[in-house]
């Protein structure tokens, strides 16, 4: 058996005032189950016969894409109600055969096309392709039938056998019909998603904490720190530019301080979304964070002088945004409690507040001395992974699946911004 690993990401949670009262009383219950991560899609290929009915289907369906397509690039526009509106009488009249709920789907595709296009160019496609969601198809597996709303109605057509029908049973949620014409070949390509009941006790468990403060935005358990250094550099310059603008008092000065305050606003943005991708496109796919308030936050760390200096920024948007992504790539965050996180030793999990002096961590007990950010990282690893565990143990539904595990390891490689990462 591979080893297989799940790494989790500590983030931590701010609080509202009435949060704050009786926090140690409250139960590690922030988290939400884990069936996003334990949910896999998988792709299935299905060949169908080469039928007359599903040719003409994909053909009116590819000239009520031409028309919504068209529509946007003379209007500018990938807004879907707005295409709808502009777009659906006209597609009903020119293509009365073609089913309303198909008239939708194409209007989706090509609505999406225009939006990869940006807009620049029109669209023209040759191919001939359907775009099925469960309002307009039903697999039935055990008879390997698959049944498809066409122009001549909701018709049931037969499916050559695959493994992957019984490999994977789930909910099929949506399917992509193509015709080859040159081989005459008819394909359905079915998503389906679903949960595996073994896999769960194949996982080996790795989690990676992440500890966030002002010197350094971010510590992973992993070794790697995102420091502040450039972001500090970047809003003292616009705080110094600020403190001119603000002297000078005229009308042109006023403006051009709420452009830069929006500039501003905009990069710290920019930072928040760069570092969250970077530590979501590590090779794990759960990650855990302390579940921190923002008071704690600013008393944990280097105290009022950095405070000032970071401004406006905040761990709460990083935090959403590792959220966010997270969600993206099928990945999980767990938040753990911060309580005594940097007071205690990584090593032999003695807990003083004399153990941590500045940036140091120094144990008073076994003499271990680490990074105390990263010492703090990697106690946060250790809860994130109990917190895992309990999850898992508590719900019955939670099930993983051993190919959720495939397509990890695909590291972001892309250049970003310099200023963190010491
Ligand atoms: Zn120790």
């Amino acid at each position: 058996m591979p080893t297989r690993k799940i790494l989790l990401f500590i983030i931590a949670e701010r609080k509202t005032p009435s949060e704050r009262v009786g926090m140690k009383a409250r139960p590690a219950n922030f988290n939400k189950p884990l069936t996003n991560l334990l949910t896999m899609f998988r792709t299935i290929k299905l060949k169908l016969p080469y039928d007359r009915t599903i040719i003409e289907t994909a053909k009116q369906f590819r000239e009520a894409c031409q028309i919504v397509s068209n529509f946007g690039f003379s209007e500018k526009t990938f807004n879907k109600n707005k295409l709808n509106k502009g777009t659906y009488r006209e597609v009903r009249e020119r293509i009365p055969t073609l089913p309303s709920a198909l008239v939708q789907t194409a209007r989706d595709q090509a609505s999406e096309a225009l939006k990869q296009a940006k807009l620049k160019k029109g669209i023209h496609r040759k191919s001939l392709t359907i775009r099925y969601d469960q309002r307009t198809f039903k697999f039935y597996p055990d008879s390997h039938t698959i049944s498809l709303t066409t122009v001549a109605g909701r018709l049931v057509f037969p499916v050559a056998h695959s493994p992957l029908i019984d490999k994977y049973r789930g909910e099929y949620t949506n399917a992509q019909l193509t015709i080859d014409r040159k081989h005459q070949k008819i394909f359905i390509m079915v998503q389906v998603r679903f949960r595996d009941k073994e896999v769960e006790k194949k996982v080996e468990v790795g989690v990676t904490g992440i500890d966030r403060g002002i010197k350094n935005i971010a510590v992973l358990s992993n070794n790697q720190f995102f420091n502040s250094r450039h972001l500090r550099n970047v809003k003292g310059k616009y705080r110094y530019n600020t403190r001119k603008l603000q002297h000078a008092g005229t009308r042109s000065a006023r403006r051009k301080l709420k452009e830069m305050s929006e500039r501003e606003r905009r990069f710290v943005l920019d930072t928040n979304h760069v570092i969250a991708k970077k530590i979501v496109d590590l090779p794990h796919n759960v990650f855990a964070l302390e579940k921190l308030e923002s008071a704690k936050m600013k008393r944990k760390k280097n105290g009022r002088k950095f405070n000032g200096k970071l401004g406006s920024w905040s761990p709460y948007q990083l935090e959403q945004f590792i959220e966010y992504q997270a969600e993206d790539a099928g990945k999980a965050v767990l938040y753990v409690d911060p309580n005594y996180t940097s007071q205690k030793c990584s090593r032999c999990g003695y807990i003083n507040r004399n153990n941590r002096k500045g940036s140091v961590f120094h144990c008073l007990n076994c003499n271990f001395e680490l990074h105390a950010d990263l010492n703090a990282s990697r106690n946060i690893e250790v809860l994130g992974k109990s917190e895992y565990f309990r999850l898992l143990s508590t719900s019955q539904s939670l099930r993983s699946d051993e190919t959720m595990l495939t397509g990890m390891g695909e590291d972001s490689n892309k250049p970003h911004p310099s200023g963190w990462g010491s």
